[in-house]
């Protein structure tokens, strides 16, 4: 892709290793698979997924909630901000949560290790522009109906504004079929691999917005090459405030990364947490 000047690929074998904290990185041989509730709703329910020690080597949720009704639960907002410090302090978990405005970047630094830019956002230009200000990683999803270049161009405005830490995330795409809330397009999964040197991860949550598709998908993801995944999970999915009919029971995502193990070899990939690292 001529465009594209920094995240272009130029060396075919190499993927940029990209450190969340000093012990986790993403875009090496360790997949980087990130787990946890759409938006977090209480200290207790982090608590519990935290205590579950799944194999993860990133908690996710959601503080400010891109949703599409303005009637629809927004988010904790700066309330969850103790929640989000408290499970990296309290467990050692790398947290990831979306930044939707400017102002936010603040509040959040000294509370997360990934700043994710939704769907919503991928084209908010001075959204990208302001978090190549920083040199926390940046995970980028794909808009909901944005073209591989478009994608690109979009983490190659952060990469030009100074921060070279991003991470690319496919969650599916807008098509005509509603039987799945929307496409996961692997085919750019793999060109993306091919078009730059960033990780790439895959979220069959938001990609298929139904929970019985979300396992069989993360599989077919790390056998295409997905450097790592996304995946709602919840102490009780049902009751999830957002996103209730993708997201999977904590027993559901264990079973689901053991279930990754021999894909993962079979594509000389490796699958360890940093929670597992300590014990
Ligand atoms: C999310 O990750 O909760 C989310 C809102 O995802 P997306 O921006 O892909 O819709
Ligand atoms: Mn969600």
């Amino acid at each position: 892709m001529k465009d594209a000047k920094l995240v272009a690929k130029t060396n075919a074998d190499h993927t940029s290793e990209i450190a969340i904290t000093p012990s986790v990185t993403v875009g090496g041989k360790n997949l980087f698979i990130v787990g946890g509730p759409c938006s977090i709703e209480s200290m207790a329910q982090m608590e519990t997924i935290a205590q579950a020690h799944l194999p993860i080597q990133g908690l996710r949720g959601g503080i400010y909630k891109p949703r599409t009704s303005p009637y629809a639960f927004q988010g904790l907002g700066d309330v969850g901000l103790d929640i989000l410090s408290a499970m990296r302090k309290r467990y050692g978990l790398p947290v990831v949560t979306e930044v939707m405005a400017i102002h936010q970047i603040e509040t959040l630094l000294p509370h997360a290790d990934v700043l994710q830019i939704g769907s919503r956002n991928m084209q908010n230009f001075d959204l990208l522009k302001a978090l190549g200000d920083i040199d926390k990683p940046v995970l980028l999803k794909r808009g909901l109906a944005a073209t591989v270049k478009e994608f690109v161009m979009a983490a190659e405005y952060i990469a030009s504004h100074g921060n070279p830490n991003i991470i690319l995330c496919e969650r599916g795409i807008r098509s005509f079929d509603s039987h799945t809330r929307n496409v996961l397009d692997l085919g750019a999964v793999v060109a993306l691999k091919q078009i730059t040197h960033l990780p790439v991860l895959v979220d069959p949550s938001h990609a298929t917005g139904k929970r019985e598709l979300v396992a069989p998908l993360a599989r077919a993801a790390i056998a295409a090459g997905a450097d790592g995944l996304m995946i709602e999970c919840h102490p009780e999915p049902e009751m999830s405030v957002s996103d209730a009919r993708q997201t999977i029971s904590l027993d559901a995502m264990a079973a689901l990364i053991t279930s990754l193990v021999p894909i993962a070899q079979a594509v000389e990939r490796s699958i360890h947490g940093p929670q597992m690292a300590i014990s």
